[in-house]
């Protein structure tokens, strides 16, 4: 047996596997010509300006097609986007948000943004939230759950949804990590009331920063739009001039998409599906391989393989040691998995666990909750337990099919080495 890279063996790989942007990777001169179109016109602004080219709206109108909803609204990144959904739902003060154990920092603090508080649900070896879990911390003081679809992986939103009618509570899905993946055949971020979605640089399609929000329903996107833009829906009301529906308006904030952005996504829209499709055959060659090689191997928990976004490769270990040791010996070969957040549910941050926020009064942690919240260690065994068993190995939609060769091979040699 070839002698493991970890004990001084020779690596699989010279070079380590690209790094895990999508998009990003993939920004051209088709984005070159369209970001150049914007400045040439000196209309870097969405709804005004010398040559308007009416970028934003031109991602939005894809956007929609794409995810087979009426109405999207770019923002300017993934955390405004949760941010200006909540607002459109009357998401506030007193108010607490169910969020999923396993999410970025973004998540809760789009929540706290909302004078709102975190409420977290366990989540399995899917690294999603687990439906069954969300009774278990429901009180009446929620008034909504933020379903995260985790790296490519939709969570179980036909359960989501039914828990959420039932309480009488709304539903917004945090899709920032999973443009393209959709669940029982349609696509992550239209199940909810309102889908979120980021365009940050780790992100499917990316411009280094932007966002969106997607909904069916008008309300919601009416209330988005104008929380976005100061209160004031410009295409329908001439700027500074009450129209007949003022009586809708209401103080807002400044979240919107700049031109700039805009061109960059509209260009990135056409990638999308190449991006998908490659990460998708890549994937799956290299799943049914280690399957076939390797018939004791665990693979990560998908709810709907049929959807899968096949952004990473999950692997699961019986313990934390065998993950760790997997990591290890994988790092060596140049094919380096890693912990979903470093093996940390988010609530063990420090500002979250100690409730930290920027008001002097701490609000809205000093909020007089019937029902107060505590963050602890502990809180979520099973997504303590398994983002610690749980590896993932990018799949970058730049491989070539001599790179997923040797992510097969890596893992062939790594657990028949160890005997993992
Ligand atoms: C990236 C990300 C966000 C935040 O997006 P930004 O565009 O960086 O603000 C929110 N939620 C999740 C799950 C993310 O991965």
């Amino acid at each position: 047996m070839e002698k493991l890279a970890l004990y001084g063996g020779t690596p699989v790989r010279e070079q380590p596997l690209p790094p895990g942007y999508k998009g990003g990777l993939l920004l051209g001169e088709e984005e070159a010509d369209r970001t150049g179109q914007v400045i040439r016109g000196r209309a870097p602004f969405r709804y005004y300006g010398m040559e308007p080219q009416y970028s934003v709206r031109a991602l939005e109108n894809k956007m929609a097609g794409h995810l087979g909803v009426p109405y999207v609204l770019g923002v300017s990144s993934g955390t405004a986007a949760l941010i200006v959904a909540m607002k459109a739902l009357g998401i506030g003060s007193g108010d607490k948000v169910i969020i999923p154990a396993v999410t970025f920092l973004a998540t809760a603090g789009a929540v706290v943004a909302c004078n709102a508080v975190p409420v977290f649900a366990d989540a399995d070896e899917s690294l999603n939230l687990i439906p069954e879990q969300l009774e278990c911390v429901y009180d009446d003081e929620v008034k909504a759950v933020i379903a995260v679809h985790i790296d490519g992986v939709a969570c179980e939103m036909d359960k989501i949804a039914a828990f959420a009618k039932k309480k009488g509570i709304r539903v917004i899905e945090d899709t920032a990590q999973s443009l393209g993946t959709t669940y029982l055949g349609r696509q992550a971020g239209t199940w909810g009331d309102i889908g979120t979605f980021s365009f940050q640089m780790q992100k499917v399609l990316s411009a280094g920063e932007g966002g969106a929000v997607a909904t069916a329903d008008a309300r919601w996107f009416e209330r988005a739009v104008r929380y976005h833009d100061q209160g004031s829906f410009r295409e329908r009301e001439r700027y500074g001039i009450a129209s007949d529906d003022e009586r809708n308006a209401f103080f807002g904030e400044n979240y919107r998409m700049n031109e700039l952005t805009g061109a960059v996504l509209a260009e990135q829209w056409s990638r999308l599906d190449g991006i998908i499709g490659a990460m998708r055959r890549h994937h799956r060659r290299i799943k049914s391989t280690l399957q076939r090689e390797l018939p004791s191997l665990q693979f990560r928990k998908v709810p709907d393989p049929a959807g899968e976004g096949c952004s990473m490769l999950g692997l699961v270990w019986e313990s934390k040691e065998k993950a760790a040791l997997f990591i290890r010996a994988m790092a060596a070969e140049r094919v380096k998995p890693v912990l979903k957040y470093g093996g940390m549910p988010v609530y063990m941050m420090p500002l979250i666990r100690h409730q930290r926020t920027v008001d002097p009064n701490n609000y809205p942690f000093s909020h007089p909750f019937r029902h107060p919240v505590r963050y602890e260690a502990g809180m979520c065994p099973c997504a303590e337990d398994a983002l610690k068993r749980v590896t993932l190995i990018p799949v970058s939609p730049t491989l070539t099919d001599r790179d997923a060769d040797t992510i097969i091979e890596a893992v062939i040699k790594v657990c028949r080495g160890l005997n993992l």
